[in-house]
């Protein structure tokens, strides 16, 4: 029963998140901070279901005291604070929210590449500082210039789309041969697209492939003059090779929203203790610091909010991990979840050889409608719809399931 969903949610989850769980009648519990761990281990001992951001650290020690959690929503992108190995071996899933803040990022390179082009930085602090420099040389329009963007995922996509309606010609590189938007084209490799580009931005994961994939020699071949942003991942640009190629009037502006070492709170000084380079960054013209802001807008926080809640209702109404971050993703259009004498079955095991005919041993006897399975390193997932059960059914396949050895989780939604 819906009524009987305990819901624990900390660190002020945005209220989209909230009304979505509150509006399927669960009992919801909602802190506006995090909690110290005695508390929270105390908390999460009742609950079912766990809320948090990124301040909450769910260890394995927290989760084990975990015994009802089925499912851990991050109303945030990141998934480090969250034991994730642990989670899945004891069949708790974990979702996030990579997505919602794709556009709020691409509005922000589009800003940063016409600030970088007029140097729009440079002149407003000289205004604060109370200097008048009326300059024209070296300041550009963008139309007609070449935006090369590296990683045409979400961000890189949109980010297409919004550089085409100014005017600029669009060239993008990826790993995957993916389809052109608009009259954009896809490059064969990273170099053809660091020759042909007048501004570079970078949109990978942070992957040990990416570490570093722009420096020294990817500067070189760059055209004299272009600009580089980077709102990706701190990782994924060698910044010492950056001051060299900017000082050397290679690059002619950048704007970087991510840093290797990032201040762990806001008010926290950028300056060389984090990295020995901070302040000889600080120092270069036509250069926009920013505090990994690219995602942090209301729009992506309702978004946020409202991502993660549906997730987590599918998971607990449907079992659906669609989007989990440790589980294998399963889903199925379900025909009869809500209708008399029907049940869905759920279970979660390790991933040995031999379950399937067991599950399929107890199921036999019953009429399954569909049924799907999927595994993700040692766990695995099933999923299947009976029909035609009455309770004592329901009860007895439960109960043999949770006596198969594989066992992690059984769940049955009726
Ligand atoms: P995505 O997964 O949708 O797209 C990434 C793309 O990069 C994919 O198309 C992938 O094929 C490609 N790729 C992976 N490895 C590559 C490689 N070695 N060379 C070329 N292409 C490669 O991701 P997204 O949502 O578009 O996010 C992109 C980046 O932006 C991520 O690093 C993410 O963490 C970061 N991000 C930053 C902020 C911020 O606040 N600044 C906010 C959201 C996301």
């Amino acid at each position: 029963n819906t009524e009987d969903v305990k819901i624990l949610l900390l660190e002020n989850v945005n209220q989209t998140g909230r009304d979505i769980l509150t509006g399927q009648g669960y009992q919801v519990e909602f802190l506006k901070t995090s909690l110290p761990e005695d508390q929270l281990i105390e908390k999460i001992r009742d609950v079912h279901v766990i809320g948090i951001r990124s301040k909450t650290k769910l260890t394995a020690k927290v989760l084990q005291e975990a015994k009802n959690l089925l499912v851990i929503g991050c109303f945030c992108i990141g998934t480090n604070q969250v034991d994730l190995d642990y989670a899945a071996k004891h069949g708790i899933a974990v979702f996030n929210s990579p997505f919602a803040n794709s556009r709020s990022v691409a509005e922000l390179v589009i800003g940063e590449i016409i600030s970088l082009a007029r140097q729009l930085g440079d002149r407003s602090l000289e205004m604060h500082r109370g200097t008048w420099n009326k300059v024209s040389s070296k300041c550009w329009e963008i139309r007609g210039k070449t935006l090369g963007i590296v990683g045409y995922g979400h961000i890189g996509s949109q980010l297409s789309v919004l550089a085409e309606a100014m005017g600029m010609t669009v060239i993008y590189y990826d790993v995957l041969t993916l389809m052109a938007i608009g009259t954009s084209r896809q490059v064969p490799t990273l170099e053809e697209l660091l020759e042909e580009a007048d501004f570079v931005t970078l949109h990978v994961p942070e992957t040990p492939e990416t570490k570093n994939m722009i420096s020294t020699k990817e500067f070189e071949r760059m055209k004299k003059g272009s600009y580089l942003i980077n709102a990706s991942r701190g990782t994924v640009v060698d910044i010492p090779a950056l001051i060299r190629a900017m000082r050397a009037g290679r690059i002619a502006g950048a704007a970087l929203d991510v840093y290797p070492n990032e201040p762990a709170a806001n008010g926290d000084y950028f300056v060389n203790e984090l990295n020995s380079w901070a302040e000889d960054l600080r120092g270069l013209s036509n250069i926009i610091l920013t505090p990994h802001i690219g995602g942090s807008t209301e729009e992506a926080q309702r978004a946020i909010g409202v991502e993660v809640a549906e997730a987590l209702v599918r998971y607990i109404n449907q079992g659906i991990t669609l989007g989990s971050v440790n589980l294998p993703e399963v889903t199925m259009r379900s025909l009869t979840i809500n209708e008399p004498k029907s049940a869905r079955v759920i279970y979660i095991h390790r991933n040995v050889p031999g379950v399937l005919r067991k599950v399929n041993e107890i199921l036999a006897g019953h009429n399954v409608d569909k049924q799907t399975s999927d595994s993700k390193g040692d766990v695995a997932y099933l999923m299947a719809d009976v029909s035609g059960v009455e309770p004592e059914d329901i009860k007895d396949i439960r109960d043999s399931l949770d006596s198969l050895s594989s066992r992690i989780l059984t769940r049955v939604l009726y």
